[in-house]
């Protein structure tokens, strides 16, 4: 494509600083390579120890993951049930379960990515919904992706009842942490860690030192989760020293592990680059809108005005000005300053709104305003292919853009923001239905991702906790106030 608009992205690192290996076939998968070259925010440095540590896990992920003899021992020790056994010891998994919206997943298999490297477990990821074919491979010389012939047939349809929980095994006192080590042969073979919005109060122990002593040493852990759990990470003491040499700016986790994770897959990279290119590559600026439209909600004007209000209060889109006043007139038509708004949502009535909005009235300072909307798909499906390749296509484009506004709640800009390192403005929903947010959108702490279904646990002290209060990097998010965030 004709990426190459401007002389200083030839000679950005492709490899972003060191975060991605050399070494892939470029063919295969062309975004890891050319993304750097559409982004114009570069983005933040990824520190040394977390170039370093990712390289050393990309060695653990080709040492022990599927194809190798270490692996081969692990699932058969999975089959007969033990937990030391024939089983090579280093080589301990982790399998990462796909469920729910794109966004979910996304966070999901980055929350289990960085608790893999914290605990030298293989990662290996769930293929259902798509998850095989929207992304890229991201660890050189070997699949993340979970093998077919997994022993634990129906892994898929664990949840919070599942008597091999983690929380329904302390529960049960099959596990016990209070008589002191527990003898790895008395271990089970495998933990089943429930961390969705469902998970209990045992559940969520799993942020605790006490149980991550015991759980390291559970050969395969299955997660499931649809949320980013990584704040959570956060409150584990024995983590905190590792998590800080990774990275010592807190609010850049997802940022640096969304970028070494999601690359998409050629077919999604053609429809990034060519809506990019076609219709947002030749603006001066680009403006993202997300606007997350759950259920069955009707075209509101209410949200229509609070986009309005809120992209001209904070300066990011022109204010129109009303027929019949005069307009700003450039000296030539090419010194007119442009701005591209892309707007992503399942319906299409607010671009619809906005593109004319700035069609039919002159922007007061006389800048041209285009508005574009990939798709819309009306409704939120599940498991359909084309729908979620464009949702990824769409995500990506949002990240691409210089501004970006975001509905709260929703993972599916939790993930742009993230890959572009943009902090956004976040449209809150109004405090009741009929009401009209006010203001109309905040600027967002940091570009993490909040976790929407934290602990509130103290596992120092034993007892119910605020743990937004607890360390100093991990608070409440504005959009979800029960949920905690990294600042
Ligand atoms: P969340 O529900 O907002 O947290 O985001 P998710 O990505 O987890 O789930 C919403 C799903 O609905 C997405 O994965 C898409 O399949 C679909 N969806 C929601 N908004 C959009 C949109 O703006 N564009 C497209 N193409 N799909 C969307």
């Amino acid at each position: 494509g004709s990426i190459l608009h401007w002389p200083a992205a030839a000679a950005r690192d492709k490899l972003l600083g060191g975060l991605l290996a050399d070494g892939l076939d470029e063919g295969s998968c062309h975004s890891r390579y050319q993304a750097a070259m559409y982004r114009r925010n570069a983005g933040r440095e990824p520190s040394a120890h977390l170039v370093s540590k990712l390289r050393r896990h990309e060695d653990l992920q080709r040492r022990c993951g599927p194809g190798t003899a270490a692996y081969s021992n692990a699932v058969e020790s999975l089959r007969s049930g033990k937990s030391g056994g024939i089983g090579s010891p280093e080589c301990r998994f982790l399998v990462s379960m796909s469920y729910r919206g794109l966004g979910n997943r996304i966070l999901a298999a980055a929350s289990a990515f960085l608790y893999a490297m914290l605990t030298d477990r293989v990662l290996l990821v769930d293929p259902s919904n798509e998850m095989d074919e929207l992304f890229c491979e991201p660890f050189p010389g070997t699949t993340w992706l979970l093998p077919p012939g997994f022993p634990l047939t129906n892994y898929t349809s664990f949840s919070v009842d599942t008597a091999e929980s983690y929380g329904n095994m302390l529960k049960n006192k099959v596990i016990r942490t209070d008589a002191g080590d527990v003898p790895t042969a008395q271990l089970p073979a495998f933990a089943y860690v429930h961390l969705d919005h469902t998970s209990t109060v045992e559940d969520k122990f799993f942020f605790c030192d006490e149980e991550q002593r015991v759980i390291r040493n559970i050969p395969w852990l299955v997660m499931r989760t649809d949320s980013y759990i990584v704040p959570g990470l956060f409150l584990v003491t024995g983590f905190q020293e590792e998590l800080d040499l990774l990275f010592p700016e807190t609010d850049t986790v997802f940022h640096h592990l969304g970028r070494y994770l999601f690359h998409p897959t050629n077919h999604v990279w053609g429809l990034v680059t060519r809506y990019y290119d076609a219709y947002l590559a030749t603006a001066q600026q680009r403006v993202g809108i997300q606007v997350r439209v759950f259920g069955r909600q009707p075209e509101s004007p209410k949200l229509l005005e609070q986009i309005t209000t809120c992209t001209q209060k904070e300066n990011l889109l022109p204010e129109v000005i009303a027929a019949g006043e005069a307009a700003v007139v450039p000296s030539s038509p090419h010194g007119r300053k442009s701005k591209a708004v892309l707007v992503t949502s399942l319906k299409s009535w607010y671009y619809e709104k906005l593109k004319t909005m700035y069609w039919e009235h002159a922007t007061a300072t006389g800048e041209a305003v285009s508005v574009h909307q990939p798709s819309h798909e009306e409704y939120q499906h599940f498991g359909a292919r084309s729908h979620d390749t464009k949702a990824w296509a769409e995500i990506y484009l949002l990240s691409l853009t210089d501004m970006l506004v975001t509905s709260g709640w929703s993972t599916f800009g939790y993930v742009a923001q993230g890959l572009g390192g943009l902090t956004p403005w976040v449209m809150h929903k109004p405090a009741n239905e009929s009401g009209v947010a006010d203001p109309p959108c905040c600027r967002d702490v940091s570009m993490e991702p909040c976790f929407h279904a934290p602990p509130f646990y103290d596992c120092r002290l034993k007892q119910g906790a605020d743990t937004g209060k607890i360390v100093p990097h991990v608070q409440h998010c504005d959009d979800v106030p029960w949920g905690l965030k990294l600042v």
